[in-house]
């Protein structure tokens, strides 16, 4: 089940294929352990000669049918779920950087994967710089260094909705010898594919749009298989050279293609375990299922919520790419002609007070924690989710203090703007 079909038939066929007699909908495998007949059999398993499953804290079926919908998805040749978007993102750059090491990352990304490369790796000993996304390619290009192993950026920023143009930083990543790692979290490989415009590692936040339901934090890591880290050997020695803790295993000889999810799941899921529980697995998979038929809606409701906002004389400023006269609107059309995503930011004239006062007297949208679920939500990053960065920093990560973040759910859009009017008017 792969490059024949398309994205739709992907979302509800791909990953779980039962032979005869099995359950026609992927079940949860809810077992820590799986039965060996011989020692030898289990022994092949822990040196990684033989595949096959052992132990929940490296590895479970379910969640492996659900990586390989997600990579199905993403035209990628393999894939692995983590608990958290956070999880994957740690584990995709820690997957090849070490103390030492240094990567560069856009600054317009999430907030929490901000502190994480800037606060927690740094603790470990690998460095980031952060580049504004929009310089230009000398500017970035300038920024690398002779240990800096990766480019980072998100498709579409949470939640300051930049849009990246990809191909430029796959080719700046390429001419440095490094991998793209890309969050697509916001599109969903159902509007954006990086793969295609050139990115090597693409990762998720499931918890958002994937799952769409609000059930389930979760994460996913997905490997084009396309990078040769053999060609940069020097600069990979983790993925190109012998591992210890394998007998000596090196994973680009012994997997090729499969090298960096492979040594993903075989070191940093055994040493560090960050999971996803099948059950979650399980739910991400039935949102997964309708994943082509929401994001279109969400695209739909957005769009016309913006329009609506840009109308409105209360309102000071709208963030959407959707929208001609965005500073993204040419890159958005070019990496998602059918649409980015729900989310839209903007801020109301009365400032940061009116913006906190509009959000109280909303009564259809939530105010939560959340963002690209079916329900529409609001969130006031600079009280909330950015809330641990200064002034400096939420204007590098592109939050304005001001900046409300609407996630436009897939309810009748009237409806949605309805409320919205209401709050404005109370
Ligand atoms: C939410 C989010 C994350 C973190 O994911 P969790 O599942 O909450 O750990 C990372 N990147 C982006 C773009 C996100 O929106």
């Amino acid at each position: 089940m792969a490059k024949e079909f398309k994205p739709e038939t992907l979302c509800v066929q791909a990953g779980w294929t039962p032979s005869k007699g099995e359950p026609r909908v992927l079940p949860i495998y809810q077992s820590t352990t799986f039965k060996y007949d011989t020692s030898e059999q289990m022994a092949r398993l822990f040196d990684l000669e033989d595949s096959g499953y052992f132990y929940t804290r490296l590895q479970n079926p379910t969640n492996d049918a659900v990586a390989a919908k997600i990579a199905a998805l993403e035209g990628g040749v393999a894939a692995m779920l983590t608990s958290s978007g956070q999880a994957a993102n740690f584990y995709a750059i820690f997957n090849i950087c070490q103390a030492g090491d240094h990567f560069i990352s856009s600054s317009a990304i999430y907030g929490g994967t901000f502190n994480l490369f800037s606060v927690t790796m740094k603790k470990l000993g690998i460095e980031v710089t952060f580049i504004n996304p929009d310089a230009t390619e000398d500017e970035i290009n300038a920024a690398f260094r002779p240990n800096t192993k990766a480019l980072f950026g998100e498709t579409v920023s949470n939640p300051s909705l930049e849009v990246l143009d990809i191909e430029k930083f796959a080719r700046i990543a390429h001419s440095n010898g490094v991998p793209l790692i890309i969050d697509n979290t916001f599109p969903t490989p159902i509007n954006c594919r990086p793969f295609e415009w050139g990115a090597d590692i693409v990762i998720h936040s499931t918890t958002k749009y994937m799952d769409g339901h609000a059930t389930s934090v979760g994460g996913a890591i997905v490997d084009s298989g396309n990078f040769d880290w053999d060609a940069h050997a020097d600069k990979f020695p983790g993925l190109c050279t012998p591992d210890e803790s394998y007998h000596g295993l090196t994973y680009t000889k012994a997997f090729g293609k499969l090298a960096f999810i492979t040594k993903a799941t075989a070191q940093l899921m055994r040493d560090l375990g960050s999971i996803q529980s099948p059950q979650n697995a399980f739910l991400l998979n039935l949102g997964l299922e309708t994943l082509h038929l929401r994001m279109p809606r969400h695209c739909e409701n957005a769009l016309k919520v913006a329009q609506y906002l840009e109308k409105n004389e209360k309102v000071a400023w709208v963030n959407y790419c959707g929208l001609p006269g965005n500073k993204y609107y040419n890159l958005a059309q070019k990496y998602m002609p059918n649409g980015s995503c729900g989310v839209i930011s903007f801020g109301l004239k009365g400032g940061r007070d009116e913006s906190i006062r509009f959000m109280d007297n909303l009564k259809l949208a939530a105010i939560v924690t959340h963002v690209a679920d079916a329900r529409t939500c609001v969130l006031h990053p600079a009280s909330h989710t950015h809330r641990q960065l200064s002034d400096e920093q939420l204007i590098e990560a592109g939050v304005r203090p001001d900046l409300i973040r609407l996630s436009v759910g897939i309810e009748n859009a009237d409806d949605i703007i309805a409320d919205i009017d209401q709050a404005l008017n109370a």
